[in-house]
């Protein structure tokens, strides 16, 4: 992931370019890449990478996960699969003449049919707390998580064990009735979910005493996840098949987890930048001095030139966040210097602190 191309780049488009001029730059792309009209054995993997990035960009969610955190943030969040669902390729290709569509694209591209899933269950979505350490360098963290799973004592039946749940006599086990109305010459034919069985097909005389019947329980479950280091607050991380279970599919959902960073001791983050406000008394900074000053990973020692002025800004290259789109490059530490001004002085202090005003004076 990390040798991959700026999407933007790829499509030749600005960062703040239109949907319209990013169909545009695709459409252009795609005319000159196709395989249907380009032979050439590049042009096919040049097509994957321009799909792919028109995919992401001309989606309002993908583009904005891509413009904070880069393809992480997509790899995080969106499956090969998702990245292209929901693409308008089909109206691109056929306004192009082109023969074949997301479907055949998709397949080109990852090998196999797309297969159109079954109805899953739903996705969870919680917050996860971390310190800003764990935000810089990744963690290995994990989180409670309450969801619908199938109920162990009835294998998700619903029926008590021993017993099985018989077939709807209402509907035969379709889980759908047709009503038909004669109006006049017409027949109208209505379908709706069977009221005996509520959809399941099944009747179950013996309810399992675990479930009631529902064949589902309400679980806590703990999942164990990596958090990449990097992230900032805000950032979403989904875990394939950690949701809720289907009642009748019995697929589970995914589970989102949106990270939020504690307040640190000692920095403010600004970015990939931190910030730290180092306290330093007045000769410390008339006449310079080096202090120590906390970092990430342990402290480090900071050089105050002679007539340094309270409010001064000093860089520390490198000591910041690492960057989300580059982790091997860092943000810097921003040390802002404040003077302290003496409140309580002995009186040898203040003989001083006079001979010295006297000074100045002359
Ligand atoms: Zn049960
Ligand atoms: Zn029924």
């Amino acid at each position: 992931m990390s040798g991959k191309k700026d999407y933007y780049e790829i499509l030749g488009v600005p960062r703040n370019a239109t949907k319209e001029e990013i169909k545009a730059a695709y459409r252009r792309l795609a005319l000159q890449y196709h395989p249907d009209r380009n032979k050439s054995p590049d042009a096919e993997e040049k097509f994957k990478e321009i799909s792919e990035a028109y995919a992401v960009l001309s989606d309002d969610e993908k583009r904005a996960q891509y413009d904070q955190f880069g393809h992480m943030g997509i790899g995080s969040r969106y499956t090969a699969e998702d990245i292209f669902r929901n693409v308008d390729f089909e109206s691109i290709f056929r306004d192009l003449g082109f023969g074949f569509g997301f479907d055949d694209l998709f397949s080109r591209f990852f090998g196999g049919r797309r297969t159109y899933e079954e109805e899953r269950g739903k996705d969870i979505s919680i917050p996860l707390t971390i310190t800003l350490e764990e935000a810089a360098f990744g963690a290995s963290k994990e989180v409670q998580v309450p969801r619908t799973e199938r109920c162990s004592s009835c294998n998700g039946s619903g029926a008590k064990r021993g017993t099985s749940p018989t077939i709807c006599p209402q509907c035969q086990g379709r889980g759908q009735v047709q009503y038909i109305r004669t109006m006049g010459f017409t027949q109208i034919i209505t379908t709706t979910t069977c009221s005996a069985c509520g959809g399941r097909g099944s009747i179950i005389q013996h309810p399992c005493p675990a479930c009631k019947g529902s064949g589902l329980v309400e679980v806590f479950r703990r999942v164990r996840v990596d958090v990449p280091p990097g992230v900032d607050e805000g950032f979403s991380l989904r875990l394939r098949g950690e949701g809720d279970i289907h009642p009748h599919t019995k697929k589970a959902g995914d589970l989102y987890l949106t990270i939020h960073i504690a307040p640190h001791k000692y920095f403010k983050r600004d970015g990939d930048d931190l910030i730290f406000e180092a306290q330093i008394s007045f000769p410390q900074a008339a006449l310079g001095s080096e202090i120590a000053i906390p970092t990430l990973n342990g402290h480090t020692w900071l050089k105050i030139p002679p007539g340094t002025q309270s409010g001064t800004v000093i860089r520390l290259k490198g000591k910041g966040m690492p960057k989300v789109r580059n982790r091997f490059s860092r943000g810097d530490l921003l040390v802002k210097v404040n003077v302290k001004v003496p409140t309580k002085l002995t009186e040898r202090q203040k003989t001083l602190l006079k001979e010295f005003e006297k000074e100045l004076g002359g």
